[in-house]
């Protein structure tokens, strides 16, 4: 049967004024997390999100402060939404200082709105890059928040202490460690059914309010669990009215979506059964795999599809020739509106993102390499015939193989094309993007003093 339980994690909240050292906090607890922006350009919020996993407990960490447009009463407005966003959202609040500026009159006004807030608020004074800093914390204590912790997020001085603060107020997870989130965004052209598919797999009919028009996106990340695995969902329908005529930037790619594609682990692209497969569909799967983004496409709207598997094969042989990467993803037929097969793309995605992963030993690659070789060798270039030595997988995410050859510049792109279609047809790598590289390897001679390149 299929399973699912949504999983509540905190959000912790960074705000402050601007330039006190936000983003540098962000980064150091973030890392590598997966984070995203929150808004589109031009419009008053920018919210950075990301995962922090801390032995046991994980937490949303959350970059509230953006650009801003506009002055003094940009800052007015800067400061309400910070807090209004963390009493609405937020379960802990990290208020970033500035040491070297102690208390300034703004951070008296965001005191004032902090006060009836009843949430942990943890102050952390930025810039404290030297002792003396360190310890002169005491104009701070006056904001009545208890103590402050002094910090330096540029250089790594005492984060640790802020973190440990933090998890104080985090509960345990219970995600097992090396279990990290897949983060997976559903994209596609409007009205293809993301909101419904979105609203299928989380089966609560999430309504879509549109709380402030034309200036937020509230988009937030939607953790479940299904399968024992934990996934962070991104939606990029964003906060739109149902009957909105579409503006030309969600005609085009917006910059969101592309956003959300860049942050996402792997990306569900969905299309209309409807209308085939269009341009703006392939713009988008480029976009994905050219970002080295994992794939899974999905025809939706399948109920009114008339018609068998043979109607099925055609779709599928059209997808592959407007859509040359879709012949290395998984493709699958669901209906968002009557929740078909909605929990299999996300079992399909979590099988892509493990593909990503994945390594291939060498000798069992080179085995392959050896025989692709007698089949069909490179065609003579400059007087001279390609040699592969030898071949090894890199890296993973996207997996990377590097091949040794005789001469790199002899390398022709259909050959390349070839010996990629080989590494897809023998090892699973179905929706991961892989890569190849072409090394240049000399003979090496031996001399009786030793080994000399
Ligand atoms: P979005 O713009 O991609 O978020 O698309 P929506 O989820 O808002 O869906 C657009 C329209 O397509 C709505 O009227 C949905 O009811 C309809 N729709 C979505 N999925 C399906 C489906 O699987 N089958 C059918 N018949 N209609 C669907």
């Amino acid at each position: 049967m299929e399973k699912q339980l949504k999983q509540n994690i905190t959000t912790v909240a960074i705000i402050g004024r601007p330039n006190v050292g936000k983003s540098f906090l962000f980064n150091r607890f973030a890392g590598k997390a997966v984070s995203l922006v929150d808004a589109e350009p031009g419009v008053t919020r920018d919210r950075l999100y990301a995962e922090v996993r801390c032995g046991d407990k994980i937490f949303y960490l959350v970059d509230t402060g953006g650009f801003y447009p506009g002055g003094g009463e940009g800052m007015d407005s800067m400061i309400k939404n910070q807090v209004e966003f963390s009493i609405k959202e937020a379960g802990v609040i990290v208020w970033v200082l500035d040491a070297k500026d102690g208390v300034t009159p703004v951070d008296e006004d965001i005191a004032l709105k902090l006060r009836p807030v009843k949430k942990p608020i943890i102050l952390a004074v930025n810039k404290a890059d030297n002792i003396s800093r360190m310890e002169d914390t005491g104009d701070f204590y006056r904001l009545g928040f208890g103590e402050p912790i002094s910090i330096s997020a540029l250089h790594g001085l005492n984060t640790d202490v802020l973190l440990d603060k933090i998890i104080t107020y985090v509960p345990e997870s219970e995600i097992k460690a090396g279990e990290e989130s897949i983060w997976i965004s559903v994209v596609g052209r409007p009205n293809v059914g993301k909101s419904s598919f979105i609203n299928s797999l989380l089966n609560d009919n999430r309504v879509i309010v549109d709380k402030e028009p034309g200036t937020t996106r509230g988009v937030i990340p939607i953790p479940f669990s299904f399968e024992e695995r934990q996934f962070t969902l991104l939606d990029t329908s964003g906060l739109r009215k149902k009957n909105k005529v579409y503006t030309d930037l969600e005609q085009k790619m917006s910059v969101w979506t592309r956003r959300v594609i860049r942050r996402s682990h792997v990306s569900i692209l969905l299309l209309d059964a409807q209308d085939g497969v269009t341009s703006q569909d392939a713009r988008i799967s480029d976009y994905i795999w050219e970002n080295s983004g994992n794939m899974v496409i999905a025809f939706n709207k399948c109920d009114l599809l008339k018609g068998d598997d043979k109607v099925r094969r055609k779709y599928i042989d059209f997808l592959h020739k407007r859509i040359r990467v879709s012949n290395f993803c998984p493709v699958l037929f669901i209906s968002a509106l009557f929740g078909q097969d909605v929990f299999t793309t996300i079992s399909t995605a979590k099988d892509v993102f493990n593909h990503s992963r994945m390594r291939v030993k060498t000798n069992v690659l080179n085995k392959v390499i050896e025989e692709t070789v007698k089949k069909h060798q490179a065609a003579y270039a400059k007087g001279k015939h390609l040699k592969i030595l030898y071949a090894t997988q890199a890296s993973v995410e996207p997996p990377s193989f590097v091949f040794f050859v005789n001469d790199a510049s002899l390398v022709k792109e259909n050959y390349k094309r070839y010996l990629t279609k080989v590494i897809y047809s023998h090892f699973d790598f179905s929706g991961t993007p892989i890569q190849i590289f072409f090394r240049t390897r000399k003979r090496r001679k031996f001399y009786a003093d030793g080994y000399s390149p």
